[in-house]
């Protein structure tokens, strides 16, 4: 008999988790305004929301914060994640800053921009947050297959090349910010991009003189699916892998907080000297001096440990499948997920499941609403209301996918937690019939308003 894979680690320190009572929650909610960010954690049972900063440090990662080196500048635990980022991405500078949006807010400040296009795989919240703020739109140019929930594709976040050629066609080079591929594609549902599509991508970026970043967050799950699904590289180490992958690019920006398995963190990687000297400025003035950028000593040297953690092949292995054992259940009870399954995440498609709901209802919203009522499990809506409106136009953008995601913490919950979310998901479909209406808005923010929208049961 083959021996199952089990998580390479063992539990030392436990958090105690409470649950609530359905009467609690429908009140909780409701103060909320329906919005699952506005709700206390401790009204939460099994928090899905993100695995963004909610994963679980080692044992030696925590040995690392004891020895951290508080100095302005210069500091031992800088040269500590300098070295770390050298080994694992091959860049040669680096910013530290306090997250990745905090990366992209100094990279952009040198890149991006009013009136110029940046054409990527689906850009991230934040991303295109940032480029819109600066009056740059962001062109996704995502493969249409990723819009197709049902069929198996190896690689659904990759990048149309087609598409992208477009753009750089039509555009002037001096217009072009940046090509921006996210690894892995999170906002299609996860999926990675393949080391050929990346290598497709590096051609036209140096064809049409155009810089090419790599969105990095979870390059470590990519690096992962690359291994297990693409021709020539199942004999490969993750790490050649990783630093194939970040061969291609000029620069990066990453959020630790995702495959490097730390609570707050982020950096930039670059190639160029001069590109590494404009940012840095603009690290200065936002984030903190070069060599800390944002970030303690301590939180450096953890770091720069997760950042070896997480490219070990039997903690990814471990992870991924636990996604899949989440996914594989819900399946099972005939749930209609995204497939492939994710990296991170498994990710429901609230038009199949609540058909009866308009797109102008938020059905994905209302889908997270009803799980969080069934079972206190925390999702978050990935749809209309995180697309927001169009900057020029103010109109709703409504989205070809409209679903909820169930992200994974690293090395958080057990797989007795993910048969309690399955059960709670699938209690809900059972009852979905009965699920008429859906949420309206009462309030909103100008950009990024998922975060704080409030919300009214129709
Ligand atoms: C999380 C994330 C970001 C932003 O990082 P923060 O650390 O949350 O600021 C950017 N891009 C991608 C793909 C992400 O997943």
């Amino acid at each position: 008999m083959n021996l199952p894979f089990t998580e390479p680690f063992k539990i030392k320190m436990v958090e105690n988790i409470y649950r609530s009572t359905r009467e609690q929650r429908e009140t909780w909610i409701k103060e909320a305004s329906f919005n699952l960010f506005n709700l206390r954690s401790e009204q939460v049972f099994i928090d899905l929301l993100t695995d963004s900063g909610t994963g679980a440090m080692s044992d030696k990662q925590w040995s690392e914060i004891m020895v951290g080196d508080e100095s302005y500048a210069g500091a031992s635990s800088y040269y500590k994640l300098k070295e770390a980022i050298k080994e694992i991405t091959g860049f040669s500078y680096f910013l530290p800053t306090h997250q990745g949006r905090a990366a992209e807010n100094v990279l952009f400040s040198v890149l991006v921009k009013e009136g110029d296009v940046v054409p990527g795989n689906s850009h991230f919240d934040t991303t295109k947050g940032h480029i819109e703020f600066r009056k740059a739109r962001a062109v996704d140019c995502t493969v249409d297959i990723a819009a197709d929930t049902s069929t198996f594709h190896p690689f659904k976040g990759n990048v149309d090349i087609e598409k992208l050629e477009k753009v750089l066609i039509s555009n002037p080079a001096d217009k072009i910010s940046c090509i921006i591929i996210t690894i892995t594609n999170n906002s299609a549902g996860g999926q990675p991009v393949s080391m050929e599509n990346i290598r497709e991508v590096r051609k036209l970026s140096l064809k049409y003189g155009v810089k090419l970043i790599i969105d990095s967050a979870r390059f470590a799950e990519n690096a992962y699916f690359i291994k297990l699904r693409e021709d020539g590289y199942a004999g490969k180490e993750i790490r050649d892998i990783v630093a194939e992958m970040f061969s291609y690019a000029d620069g990066m920006t990453m959020s630790s907080k995702k495959d490097a398995i730390v609570n707050m963190g982020g950096f930039i990687g670059l190639k160029d000297e001069e590109l590494f000297r404009q940012a840095s400025t603009f690290n200065i003035i936002y984030e903190g001096f070069i060599t800390y950028g944002g970030m303690s000593g301590r939180d450096m040297n953890a770091l720069a440990r997760g950042l070896y953690e997480g490219t070990e092949f039997e903690y990814l292995e471990s992870r991924i499948n636990q996604v899949a054992y989440l996914g594989t259940k819900m399946k099972e009870y005939g749930i209609p997920v995204l497939e492939p399954f994710g990296g991170h995440a498994i990710f429901i498609d609230a038009k199949k499941f609540l058909p009866d709901i308009s797109k102008e209802e938020f059905p994905a919203q209302t889908l997270a609403i009803e799980i969080y009522l069934e079972g206190g499990v925390r999702a978050v809506e990935i749809g209309a209301l995180m697309a927001d409106r169009d900057p020029v136009t103010r109109e709703n953008r409504f989205p070809e996918l409209e679903i909820v995601r169930l992200a994974l913490p690293r090395r958080v919950y057990t797989n007795n937690h993910m048969d309690y979310v399955a059960a709670s998901v699938k209690n809900v479909f059972d009852r979905r019939d009965k699920i008429k209406k859906g949420v309206k808005i009462t309030g909103e923010a100008p950009i990024m308003r998922h975060f704080t929208v409030k919300l009214e049961r129709i």
